[in-house]
């Protein structure tokens, strides 16, 4: 508009210039006088002048009028040329779209965008929009209708699908705007196109990233390299207790247990910076303060240029797992009924308790127990009633067991005991039988009373046995034995063993039954002075009065009764019987100057035997001066702290005290010289071989010397000959005892002058 009007303006002073020209030239003309002649050349010179000036005036319009209209086109084009390296840098396209024309323009870019070569140069907006998916054209047309319809002038942003030439769909975005005409009538679209097609992917890969972040069960944890936590998700927040506001900033340390000392988080850091990753069961404590498991993976995220940006740890709590392996373990390992090991978890106990045992040379036993006619019971009384004993029966076993035994339900009634402490047959069987005795008690079931009895198999290992399962055999068919016997009763694998350990039972019964019965009896051995060739004490010496096997010597059940705990009611009352006896005949003034007394080597090993001596010496009246006690060497040696002053505190109760079977053990003289003793009693096997046996000659002669120097009593036990008697008294041994003295007898039979008359 201000072009044209300064045109206008130029043409209207260019006509009044010239009129005013061409009027007062031809005046001034008129007035100078001329000829018509000389007007006549000067009016042509004037017309010619005119051309000229105006021909000038017209040149130098034209030229301002190209200089100005080139520059136009220069910009033009160089804004041209900057759209388009935009649009390409942009890798974008435009597009104009004539309303009027119904042909839409498409820059090269566009065709670019889908696989063109080369863009048509002005085709048909039908050619384009023919190209939109047949799914988004509708609304597309729609759209663009609407926004002619309505003269919307705003900017628009529309996204379709157009079809490449490859075949496939790419997803194009167009955002432009309609232009009006003067008359404020559509007249164009206009815009860029852009493929989005991958943006919209990212985008879409992002959407479902974040919503994978939010909705996992796996807490995720990010941090910044500087090891601060800059993110967590809800599972985290979730699974640890703390909110987002409490945990963000902090360092992943606040969240450990304390249950990995510093190695373990070193190893982890240094698996992370070696390969940039990590994983592993690690504890945490959660903000409650419990401390639960995790299964973490922790990676790096690096950036562009392969530097450390975050660390992102994914862990899931794994405690429920954890728990129901335990529970899955259980189940695998555990009887549901009785809460007992089940077969399988038995036969890995035994078969470890099978090498323990080759490594270390010990014995065990595996006792199967069954119970007996249990079926009767299910049949008669129900499955219920049936679990119901089990389970009585379980517990009455299970309170029966000792350190180092395993009970186990094998199935049904039969139970797996496992005694790994178990020495030989004879304990087995004692178990056995103090099992027996436990089950056959009444049961108190639902109301009821009810009684079951059971068979027990028994098998000892190592013996040969090289697997557990033959080891079950063995106790499989022991049971088998023991269930043909009668029921009620144990039976090991060998018959031999069997009626061993039977006997043994029967006898530690029985004992206890001799016991209380007064079938037990004391017999007294004379001790002489081998010098004066008198009787200066007696030995008491227990014997079984037993009702059917006759007298029993004390090597066949001293150590059942040791094994049972028997001996100390025995050797109390030895003691007790030897004590009133010899004040008997302290009061009869035979010349007896003391009784010894056996003392077991369990009762001294337990400690308390002075007190117990002191009680029975106040009970009976005897003056401690005549009663000597019999320690064996093994006793005192095995704790010899112990007992010296166990021995100590004897002695200061006035009583004498001499080492039983010496020789037979291993006594530090160091040793021997501090103990309060006052006689050696060297063992009867070192005189058996006097006076020929040269070593034992050598032996006998060093325990008189021995003893001597140390100041003690020497006494030789066993003499059964007048030549090892008299080889003896030639070695300086001071006292004897033996067959060829006297033999052990009951009190009213030990004649003291008949002995000492028969032996000048
Ligand atoms: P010991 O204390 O060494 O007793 C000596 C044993 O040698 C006695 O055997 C005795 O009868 C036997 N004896 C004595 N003279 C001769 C002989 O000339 N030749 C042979 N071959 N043997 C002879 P006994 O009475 O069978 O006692 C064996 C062991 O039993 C005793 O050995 C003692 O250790 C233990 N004992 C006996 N009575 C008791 C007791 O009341 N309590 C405890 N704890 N142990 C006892
Ligand atoms: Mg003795
Ligand atoms: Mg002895």
């Amino acid at each position: 508009m201000p072009l044209l009007s300064k045109a206008w303006r130029m043409i209207l002073s260019y006509i009044v210039i010239a009129s005013l020209w061409v009027f007062f030239s031809d005046g001034m003309l008129n007035a100078l006088g001329l000829t018509s002649a000389q007007q006549e050349q000067l009016q042509l010179f004037k017309g010619l002048s005119f051309i000229l000036v105006t021909a000038a005036l017209l040149f130098l319009l034209v030229r301002n009028y190209q200089r100005i209209n080139r520059r136009a086109t220069e910009a033009l084009l160089r804004s041209e040329k900057r759209l388009r390296n935009a649009l390409e840098a942009a890798e974008d396209g435009m597009w104009d779209w004539h309303l009027s024309s119904q042909i839409l323009y498409c820059s090269q870019g566009y065709a670019a965008l889908l696989g063109m070569t080369q863009a048509p140069p002005q085709a048909e907006a039908d050619y384009w929009l023919q190209r939109v998916h047949p799914d988004d054209r509708e609304n597309l047309e729609r759209e663009l209708n609407k926004c002619i319809a309505n003269r919307d002038t705003a900017p628009f942003q529309r996204s379709f699908r157009q079809l490449h030439t490859n075949g496939q769909y790419r997803l194009i975005q167009f955002r432009g705007r309609l232009l009006l005409d003067t008359k404020q009538r559509p007249e164009r679209l206009l815009g860029t196109a852009s493929d989005v097609t991958q943006r919209r992917k990212d985008e879409e890969s992002l959407r479902m990233s974040a919503v994978v972040f939010d909705t996992t069960q796996e807490g995720v944890l990010v941090t910044g390299v500087d090891k601060r936590i800059v993110h967590c998700n809800p599972a985290f927040i979730r699974i640890t207790g703390y909110s987002m506001a409490e945990i963000l900033g902090q360092s992943p340390s606040m969240l450990k247990s304390g249950r990995h000392d510093k190695s373990f988080y070193q190893a982890i850091w240094s698996s992370v910076n070696a390969s940039g990753t990590w994983s592993g069961e690690i504890w945490n404590r959660r903000k409650s303060g419990e401390i639960y498991p995790q299964w973490q993976c922790i990676r790096v995220i690096y950036g562009e240029h392969g530097e450390i940006t975050h660390y992102v740890a994914v862990f899931s709590d794994i405690s429920l797992l954890k728990r129901s392996q335990r529970e899955l373990d259980y189940l695998a390992h555990y009887d549901p009924l009785s809460n007992l090991p089940n077969r399988l978890l038995f036969t890995e106990r035994v078969e470890h308790a099978l090498k323990l045992a080759h490594s270390e040379q010990r014995n065990g036993a595996v006792l199967l127990i069954d119970l007996d006619h249990f079926k009767h019971i299910n049949e008669s009384l129900g499955h219920d009633i049936g679990d119901l004993l089990l389970k009585d029966v379980a517990e009455r076993l299970n309170q029966q067991l000792a350190p180092r035994m395993t009970l186990a339900r094998l199935g049904g009634d039969e139970f797996g005991l496992l005694y790994e402490t178990c020495s030989n047959a004879e304990q087995a069987a004692v178990q056995a039988q103090h099992l027996l005795n436990c089950l056959a008690q009444p049961y108190q079931v639902a109301g009821r009373e009810l009684f079951v009895t059971a068979s027990i198999g028994i098998s000892l290992f190592p013996d040969d046995i090289c697997d557990a399962s033959q080891i079950l055999r063995n106790a499989d068919s022991a049971l088998f034995k023991a269930k043909n016997s009668g029921r009620e009763n144990y039976a090991f694998y060998t018959q031999e063993l069997t009626e061993h350990a039977r006997q043994h039972v029967e006898l530690a019964s029985a004992l206890r039954y001799a016991l209380d019965n007064q079938q037990l009896r004391v017999y007294y051995q004379p001790l002489l002075c081998l010098k004066r060739e008198q009787v200066i004490g007696v030995e008491a010496l227990v014997r079984w009065q037993h009702p059917t096997r006759g007298l029993v010597p004390p090597g066949e059940f001293i150590p059942i009764a040791e094994e049972t705990g028997l001996i100390a009611a025995i050797d109390a009352w030895v003691l007790e019987q030897a004590c009133r006896q010899m004040v008997l005949w302290r009061d009869q003034a035979n010349g007896l100057l003391f009784v010894a007394v056996n003392v077991s080597s369990r009762l001294f090993g337990r400690g308390e035997l002075d007190q117990r001596v002191a009680q029975v010496l106040q009970d009976t009246g005897l003056d401690p001066a005549f009663l000597e006690l019999e320690i064996t060497e093994s006793a005192v040696m095995d704790n010899p702290k112990a007992a010296q002053a166990l021995l100590e505190r004897l002695r200061d109760l006035g009583i004498r005290l001499a080492i039983d079977d010496f020789g037979t053990g291993y006594s530090s003289l160091a040793r021997l010289k501090r103990l309060p003793v006052h006689k050696l009693k060297l063992d009867q096997s070192f005189v058996n071989g006097l006076p020929h046996d040269h070593d034992d000659v050598a032996i006998t002669r060093s325990v008189v010397a021995l003893g001597h120097s140390l100041g003690l009593t020497v006494l030789a036990e066993g003499v059964e000959h007048a030549e090892q008697a008299e080889l003896l008294k030639q070695l300086g041994c001071d006292l004897v005892q033996g067959y060829f003295y006297g033999r052990p007898v009951p009190a009213e039979h030990l004649q003291l002058t008949h002995m000492v008359d028969v032996h000048p």
